[in-house]
């Protein structure tokens, strides 16, 4: 049985007020709706201070932006893009069209075909999550993605200068600097300045998510992904220190962000502890790091690795870093995580920011059910047939006579019914 050495010390304390964030978001959309760009500049004004002339920016202002960012920052960024951009691409080879033949002369296919407009959002409201620009935008390109809209807010009333350079780079095509719901509103519904598109992709804070939640069916979404979470199993081989940093790497993401512990000794559990506490009152991000390991930051320590990966996967955490001496043997054992990090050689932080896979993951139990954005997201994955043999049109429109009136559904019937008339030996009785 898994026994806690520190538990979340008051879920309700942290906890966002789900019910607020709900209505909140309800009437933000459906104030977008009604009254389109007066409402988008009141909510741009009252949550980000922020209301210029135009929320698009101008090739010449993402110019002059982009010129005043360190050619360092560049650099990195063209090298963080060209490793998304190489991954995302043997994704995009993996998914073969197809078209097999199974019955004489009738054929069936399967085509991706990519999404025409894409609202990439990118999240900015505490850091310039500069990184999410590579994975929203450069992952849409691949794909074929003909518009892609950017979106993110300015932070603290400034503009993010890096991000919009990594946007730009990565290929959007229209760049706005708005965020929250008010954005994910517009991005859906439109607005007079602002063209609807097909889906909306990206990650975000609790409003954010909710819009996307609220949105989906009107508009296609990635998935949810909704405040940062971590998850690390370590064994005996571990070394504690480099696991407290991991988990306060997360953490700072924000108040609400889970950062757990799966160790296989209380031991370990305990050095992990005392290195947590230590380093968090030095850190700049303590505002929000410390917040979240009180309220939702938890050690539990288990009897064998056996237990310890099925209890992570219970969790179906978004991130799941993996520090024990075969670290490869999850890949066999887990089946519930928004991706895997495998020995210390690695981190969540290089997933976040350098590495290539995509970081825009599922929180929230969401891993259950789904993997995280990829450029398959943004394709549509569609059928056709064909049926080109007289014969097997007449046997098909038999068998669909029978199996429609089955479903009593007549005119079904008739379809199948004159194909087999007219290819076949059937008589019509009708
Ligand atoms: P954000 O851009 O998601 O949200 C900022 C916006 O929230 C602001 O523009 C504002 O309009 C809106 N807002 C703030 N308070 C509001 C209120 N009371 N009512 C309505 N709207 C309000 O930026 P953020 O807040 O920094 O959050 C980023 C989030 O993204 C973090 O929680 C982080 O963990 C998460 N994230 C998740 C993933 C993932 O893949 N799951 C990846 C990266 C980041």
């Amino acid at each position: 049985m898994p026994e806690y050495l520190k538990r979340p010390s008051s879920i309700q304390q942290g906890q966002v007020d789900h019910a607020e964030v709900r209505e909140r978001v309800t009437e933000i959309i459906a104030e977008v709706r009604e009254r389109g760009d007066a409402a988008v500049r009141e909510y741009s004004t009252k949550f980000d201070s922020w209301s210029p002339d135009s929320f698009r920016l101008s090739a010449e202002e993402v110019r002059r932006i982009v010129a005043d960012v360190p050619e360092q920052v560049l650099t990195d960024i063209r090298f963080v893009q060209d490793q998304v951009r190489g991954f995302a691409e043997h994704q995009r080879a993996s998914m073969r069209d197809i078209e097999v033949e199974t019955l004489p002369g009738v054929r069936l296919g399967q085509r991706h075909i990519p999404v025409s407009a894409v609202g990439a959002y990118v999240p900015g409201g505490r850091y310039p999550l500069t990184a999410s620009a590579h994975m929203t935008i450069v992952t849409a390109k691949v794909a074929g993605v003909s518009r892609v809209v950017a979106c993110t807010p300015p932070i603290r009333g400034e503009v993010p200068s890096a991000t919009i350079a990594a946007m730009h780079l990565a290929g959007a095509d229209e760049i706005y600097l708005l965020g929250g719901v008010q954005a994910m509103a517009a991005l859906a519904v439109g607005t007079e300045t602002m063209s609807s598109v097909d889906m909306i992709a990206g990650p975000g804070n609790a409003y954010v998510a909710e819009a996307k939640r609220q949105l989906f069916g009107e508009v296609g979404i990635d998935l949810f992904a909704g405040p940062t979470e971590i998850l690390i199993v370590a064994d005996h081989t571990a070394d504690p220190f480099v696991v407290a940093v991991d988990l306060l790497s997360q953490a700072e993401h924000g108040p609400d962000s889970p950062a757990v512990l799966v160790a296989t000794s209380a031991e370990l559990g305990r050095a992990v502890h005392e290195h947590v506490e230590r380093l968090l009152p030095g850190m700049p991000t303590n505002d929000f790091a410390g917040p979240a390991w009180r309220d939702y930051g938890e050690i539990v320590v288990v009897d064998s690795l056996a237990e310890a990966f099925t209890v992570a996967d219970d969790y179906a955490s978004e991130h799941v870093q993996i520090l024990t001496e075969n670290p490869r043997q999850a890949l066999d054992k887990m089946t519930q995580y928004g991706a895997l990090f495998l020995g210390e050689g690695t981190c969540v932080s290089y997933g976040d920011k350098v590495i290539g896979t995509n970081h825009v993951l599922p929180t929230k139990g969401a891993a259950r059910y789904t993997g995280g954005l990829w450029v398959g997201k943004y394709l549509k994955t569609v059928t056709y047939q064909e049926v080109t043999d007289q014969e097997a049109s007449a046997r098909l429109g038999e068998i669909c006579g029978r199996a429609s009136r089955v479903e009593l559904f007549e005119g079904h019937a008739r379809s199948g019914d004159v194909r087999a008339a007219k290819y076949g030996a059937a008589e019509l009785d009708w």
